[in-house]
């Protein structure tokens, strides 16, 4: 039944050499039930799921029944999981292979869920149906926002209770990503201390990621080059939405710049850079504010992995792979200032801007408004109404910041305009998360699909949104957890 599908699978990284990966298929379950499938991703990938039913549709997203070309594994990779250093691997998780689409786009299709692996230390391989919406839910808003990220084709349920603090509903999610390579599978491989297979990682991510760098000089520093610019780029898009990612472990950073694993994020309703949700980041190492210094930390961990392939001369490659290192202040700066400008639709480059900017986040902070909203507010949107805005430090910032709209040929057409791609109007607030997923927990699907298509469209009023854009009440208090 699954062959006409279109399924068109390689299996790439199954070929590589044997530390890199378990051959291994998901284990079978109870009684399979599909609650989300993701038809326009599946129009994206070129795959036609209109001629299975729904108790085949459950099999073929549990691995029930695998597709006739997949060869599935489970990959080895490494991390430091708040700081410290853990061998781990994909421990719930079988790739069942890479589907290339008719753009010749090539991607990972992976069951998160599916099971014990050889790397599943003391974890059941299993997942419960919350934490696997979720998932769904935010990583679509993810994409949906314009932001790299892993994405969601189903959720089935397994018909199996997962034990966690309570016994919880099994489901397996299944993800779609440009590659599951991470920091932290350059880890393993370094780890090992074999040049020769550093090399084939090297090659590998090289081919399948960034082929424009087969033809540099020193692949080592082309490709820390770009992943330092991929993950600037990811790290200014997390803070111009206000999305914490909750667990920056460098198993969580993705080679490709994708945003990747989904267990404690949350987005920031009122504004603190300090904002935590995580149960377990007691210290606050993932806190909004600092995003951008755990990236460049994770840089840094995956450079020392380059080191043997910059240079023969070690001192040589670490100077080289430092000097790339300490560019990320002053890079990040750039492209942060100018994604702040795009949000208060400045256009052009002045001195002040940098000031215009913080006086406007430090009066949010102080006010504790909404992050979101106070960009609704400035593009003249209907919002709920918050009297702050009739604050007087506000309006004299205000018009500040018109003064400075005046400059560079701007136009309120053009300002506008340019809000409007950066700003959204609404965001997966962790009220009505957990309102969904509640209701969907007990077979109420209705208000996350209404939410999931709320979501498709952040930038544009999509419908009577103004019940999506109220700051959730529960944030002071509001915990995640991780969800294994
Ligand atoms: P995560 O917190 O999802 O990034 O997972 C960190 C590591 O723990 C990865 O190696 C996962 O595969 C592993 N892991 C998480 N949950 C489970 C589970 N229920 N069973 C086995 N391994 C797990
Ligand atoms: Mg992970």
């Amino acid at each position: 039944m699954t062959n006409d599908i279109n399924w068109n699978f390689d299996n790439t990284y199954s070929k590589l050499p044997e530390p890199f990966r378990e051959i291994i298929k998901p284990i079978k379950v109870k009684n399979p039930n599909l609650i989300l499938l993701n038809k326009s991703l599946a129009q994206y990938l070129d795959l036609d799921f209109s001629g299975l039913n729904q108790s085949e549709l459950s099999a073929l997203f549990t691995g029930n029944e695998l597709p006739k070309d997949c060869n599935s594994i489970a990959q080895a990779y490494a991390g430091h999981q708040f700081g410290h250093f853990t061998m781990l691997g994909d421990g719930r998780a079988v790739l069942i292979g890479e589907h290339t689409n008719k753009s010749n786009k090539k991607y990972d299709i992976q069951f998160k869920g599916s099971g014990k692996t050889a790397f599943s230390r003391n974890g059941d391989g299993r997942a419960a149906l919350g934490p696997m919406l979720r998932e769904y839910v935010i990583s679509e808003a993810m994409n949906s926002l314009g932001i790299p990220t892993t994405r969601s084709l189903a959720v089935v349920k397994t018909g199996e209770e997962v034990i966690r603090e309570t016994s919880l509903p099994g489901a397996i999610l299944t993800r779609i990503a440009s590659s599951h390579i991470r920091v932290g599978t350059f880890q393993y491989i370094a780890a090992r201390g074999k040049k020769d297979e550093l090399k084939v990682l090297l090659d590998y991510v090289i081919n399948r990621h960034y082929p424009n760098l087969n033809s540099s000089q020193n692949k080592a520093i082309g490709l820390l080059n770009i992943v330092l610019e991929k993950q600037i780029d990811l790290v200014v898009d997390w803070m111009r939405v206000g999305f914490i990612h909750g667990v920056m472990n460098t198993d969580n950073m993705s080679i490709s710049g994708e945003t990747i694993d989904y267990g404690p994020c949350a987005f920031m309703d009122i504004y603190d850079p300090k904002t935590v949700f995580s149960s377990i980041d007691q210290m606050g190492r993932y806190a909004y504010c600092n995003q951008p210094v755990i990236t460049k930390w994770n840089l840094s961990r995956f450079a020392e992995c380059l080191i043997p392939l910059i240079d023969k001369d070690q001192d040589k490659a670490i100077q080289f792979a430092t000097q790339i290192i300490n560019s990320f202040e002053k890079k990040y700066e750039e492209k942060w200032l100018n994604m702040m400008r795009d949000k208060l639709g400045l256009l052009g480059t002045e001195e002040k801007d940098k000031f215009l900017i913080l006086d406007l986040l430090t009066w949010m902070h102080q006010k504790k408004v909404d992050y979101t909203n106070t960009f609704c507010h400035l593009m003249n949107e209907k919002i709920i109404e918050d009297k702050n805005y009739e604050d007087k430090d506000f309006q004299d910032w205000k018009k500040r910041w018109n003064e400075r709209l005046k400059t560079n040929n701007n136009t309120p057409e053009k300002f506008i305009k340019l809000m409007k791609t950066v700003n959204p109007l609404i965001i997966p607030r962790n009220h009505k998360v957990e309102e969904v997923l509640k209701e969907a927990e007990l077979n109420n699907l209705k208000p996350i699909n209404q939410f999931i298509e709320i979501l498709s469209q952040p930038y544009t009023k999509n419908g009577d949104i103004l019940n999506y854009q109220i700051p959730s009440d529960l944030d002071e208090k509001y915990q995640t957890f991780c969800g294994t």
